[in-house]
């Protein structure tokens, strides 16, 4: 056990056969040097720093049927929002107040907001903010459509792989299509995004071979960002009655995943600290180092209900960057509000 995470921390790399072995024999021995591991290589990158980005979940419209979603287009009990240009403007305009230089513009795939809006929405955030940086979260595109956003000033584009096993991909995806969601990262990654890919932690029949291909898939795109959280099943999904993942298992890929991309970004997620009230804060003690508070309008916060119990729906954005700050202190680290692009990027 030890030289294979003597050399996850030396040389930043592994095979599947050693993550698989490590995955099935990791001891609470074991476990503990691995987080200190990961925690030695985040403070040799980062130092102690946390960046903050804001959240904007600007609408839960949504045409795809992902199983485990709960704003599937199938789920009819969704009470369905859409927020204007100048309605995401003002969360913009209120994040910035509050400090943040990053806002992420998260939706389900809502043909509403066509190229031509987005355009419009993303000019308008740049014209009126040019320190901060843009960050979509839009779903799958078109090659041409990922361009004129880039072109329009967008910065970053967040799209989880999900998970890179074709099988479990296609069974949790009803109409959508392995290799097509892949090729939206390449896209992104040769237009010149900063991209972010990443995967749920216990979906339903995921194996530790699943987790290891997911490793070796991030490994091997050398994404600037990955999104890593545990499944939590949501009740109104074809998934309600199956078990979700579990803070350890996803405090495992959380620091295995700083010791093979050294230098990621890497959110500790909400999903976390719903699961557990602690959740977020062990997440950054094992490597992670992006926080993403909500700057969405309080009203339809509970409306973009991907899971159960997600936390801090009523809170005021302000409320949340005072909380999320008392909470980085807390555990040891510092807020970043600066844009913290990807240390090797350059537009
Ligand atoms: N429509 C966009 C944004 C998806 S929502 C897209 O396709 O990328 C952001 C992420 O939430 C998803 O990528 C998924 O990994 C996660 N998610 C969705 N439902 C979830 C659930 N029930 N439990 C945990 N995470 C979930």
């Amino acid at each position: 056990m030890k030289p294979i995470l003597d050399d996850l921390y030396h040389k930043n790399e592994s095979t599947p056969e050693r993550l698989l072995y490590l995955l099935e024999h990791l001891d609470s021995e074991a476990q503990e040097l691995l987080f200190s591991y990961s925690h030695q290589t985040r403070l040799k990158h980062y130092g102690r720093q946390v960046y903050l980005r804001g959240l904007i979940e600007f609408s839960n419209v949504c045409g795809r049927n992902c199983h485990y979603c709960g704003i599937r287009r199938d789920n009819l009990n969704v009470d369905r929002y859409r927020l204007s240009r100048e309605e995401i403007l003002a969360c913009c305009r209120e994040g910035h107040r509050l400090g943040y230089r990053t806002y992420v513009l998260q939706s389900g795939e809502d043909p509403y907001y066509t190229d031509e809006r987005l355009v419009e929405l993303i000019t308008a955030i740049k014209a009126e903010f040019p320190d901060a940086a843009v960050t979509l979260s839009l779903g799958e595109r078109s090659y041409d459509s990922y361009q004129r956003l880039f072109d329009a000033g967008a910065d970053r584009y967040l799209l989880r792989h999900e998970t890179a096993s074709e099988g479990l991909y296609q069974r949790l995806h009803p109409d959508s299509n392995f290799h097509d969601r892949r090729q939206c990262l390449k896209y992104l990654q040769e237009i010149g995004y900063q991209v972010g890919a990443g995967f749920m932690v216990g979906l339903p029949g995921q194996t530790h071979e699943d987790l290891v291909r997911d490793l070796m898939f991030l490994k091997m795109l050398e994404p600037e960002m990955v999104g890593i959280g545990p499944f939590i099943p949501h009740g109104q999904t074809p998934l309600a009655e199956f078990k979700g993942g579990t803070v350890e298992k996803t405090l495992i890929m959380l620091a295995l995943t700083r010791l093979l991309l050294p230098e990621v970004l890497l959110p500790s997620t909400t999903a976390m600290g719903t699961l557990d009230p602690l959740g977020r804060e062990k997440a950054i003690k094992v490597g992670a180092n992006v926080v993403m508070p909500n700057l969405s309008p309080v009203g339809v916060r509970e409306k973009y209900e991907l899971y159960v119990g997600k936390i801090c729906t009523g809170d005021e954005s302000a409320h949340c960057r005072v909380c999320i700050e008392k909470r980085i202190s807390g555990a040891g680290f510092e807020v970043n509000m600066g844009r913290g692009d990807h240390p090797s990027w350059r537009r």
